[in-house]
């Protein structure tokens, strides 16, 4: 298990803010926690101790951390959340109950037609981003100690990675942990074809393996004399992504082409540049591979050198040069930007930034293939959606400020005509009562009962205002 001062030490490679809080969340969690057990026969600490592990390296703020270590706390363990929230503060206690909140929501929906519905809420529901990142961290956790889990609990939870929580990690950019999710997943729902296709990839990577270490060797003889800081790294493979490859393309793996791939990380943007005139002096580039990326971003914020030159070898080797930071950038998306967008101001001089923000990152997402869904999002933020659940656990998008009649005219327009009461989170609630993103709605309807003129005040939504007048213009009560 990560110690304390490992941890610490870690988070000190990237930011000089007091760490008093961390060690007291480390303190107050461990202690909370003890006495649990972990399926794997481990302390129950040692997965908070991960989830901190990952969000460091993620680079994260000091509240964010905190709540890595505490997010089991309000859920797994008696303390009080009255109690919680004077200890930590607001913006710790709203990250921690905001990972309670989507932990309660039961995903078992076979229903695949809700999972956009799914992702959307749960984005609506955490009103700051970084309940998501907390979130994808437990998971990612979870998932890489999956095999101490029943298969039953297996197969749910993987469907469940793949379905929801690898597609979020890929739209906030987080790359780096949207590819681990999709292997875990697919190792355990399809672990005849993950096991295969391994084996062929690793056949087919022990001969480029060398061919790409001779390279950097090559590569790294060269740089030696220059003194520019850099390491070369190889590019990982993830095998779900190839297999989806060969489905869409309905092609054997053999017949998936891929190039040799590797990146060269350095300091400034000044040296991305000389390294690439090295690069292009030492092998042979390709004409019309080369793309500056630093110059002139993707509309995502990407930024790295992309160029293709031709090894000793005869292979073609793809090359991206890019700084460190842009590195971190690349792989964690809106993640990243905790740090290098908010640096280390006090968390509450940017707290009301975080939405604005959010929206401000999605829009620069544009020229990625899920448009959709990022119109889809942005539209659901400036139509401000709230999600609601049926007592069968189906989700109603609904205009924010929805009431239980908005509700039950969004299901059936008889339901509407013939509400007479509702029940919100198991209680009775007036049929005014605005709903909230994950409130589970029960409507009472009984049936001779008829809609009342002074619903067409209350309602919010289009459907059940148009509904109410024509039952009254039916009836020939028309509204005065
Ligand atoms: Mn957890």
């Amino acid at each position: 298990m990560m110690q304390l001062e490992d941890l610490l030490s870690r988070f000190r490679e990237y930011s000089q803010q007091d760490t008093t809080l961390i060690e007291y969340a480390w303190n107050y969690a461990q202690e909370a926690h003890k006495g649990q057990r972990r399926k794997s026969g481990d302390e129950y600490f040692t997965h908070c101790a991960a989830v901190a592990e990952i969000l460091v390296s993620f680079k994260m703020d000091i509240p964010t951390i905190c709540a890595g270590i505490l997010h089991d706390v309000i859920e797994d363990t008696d303390t009080p959340n009255e109690d919680f929230r004077k200890e930590f503060g607001d913006e710790i206690y709203g990250i921690v109950s905001g990972v309670t909140k989507i932990d309660s929501i039961n995903f078992s929906s076979r229903d695949i037609a809700q999972i956009e519905n799914w992702r959307k809420m749960v984005l609506a529901m955490a009103e700051d981003i970084r309940v998501i990142i907390v979130k994808l961290a437990d998971r990612l956790h979870n998932m890489r100690t999956l095999q101490f889990q029943t298969p039953e609990k297996q197969q749910k939870k993987a469907q469940e990675t793949l379905s929801l929580y690898a597609p979020l990690a890929q739209r906030l950019g987080i790359f780096a942990i949207k590819s681990e999710l999709e292997d875990l997943s697919f190792k355990y729902l399809k672990p005849k074809e993950y096991y295969d296709l391994l084996d062929k990839v690793q056949q087919r990577y022990a001969r480029r393996e060398q061919l790409l270490d001779e390279f950097k060797n090559a590569l790294n003889r060269h740089l030696e004399d220059t003194k520019i800081p850099h390491r070369i790294l190889s590019r990982t493979k993830n095998l779900y992504s190839i297999y989806r490859k060969m489905q869409m393309q309905n092609k054997p793996f053999e017949e998936i082409q891929d190039t040799l791939a590797a990146r060269i990380i350095t300091d400034s943007i000044l040296n991305c540049y000389a390294l690439l005139g090295l690069v292009h002096s030492l092998f042979k580039p390709v004409v019309g591979t080369f793309t500056d990326y630093i110059a002139v971003p993707k509309m995502n914020g990407y930024q790295s050198l992309h160029t293709t030159v031709m090894a000793s070898s005869g292979e073609m080797v793809e090359i991206q040069i890019r700084t460190e930071q842009m590195h971190h950038t690349n792989e964690y998306g809106i993640a990243a930007h905790w740090r290098y967008k908010l640096g280390d101001k006090a968390p509450d001089e940017h707290l009301n930034e975080k939405l604005n923000w959010l929206r401000e990152w999605i829009e620069k997402q544009q020229d990625l293939k899920n448009d959709e869904f990022l119109d889809g999002f942005k539209g659901d933020l400036e139509m401000q959606q709230v999600f609601v659940f049926t007592p069968k656990g189906k989700v109603k998008p609904l205009v924010m400020g929805s009431t239980p009649l908005d509700f039950a005219y969004s299901i059936h327009t008889e339901v509407g005509n013939t509400c007479t009461g509702a029940r919100i989170n198991g209680k009775m609630a007036r049929l005014d009562t605005p709903l909230k993103s994950g409130d589970k709605c029960e409507i009472l309807t009984r049936k001779n009962s008829e809609p009342k003129k002074d619903w067409l005040k209350i309602v919010k939504t289009a459907t059940a205002r148009s509904s109410i007048r024509r039952w009254l213009r039916e009836h020939g009560k028309a509204e005065d």
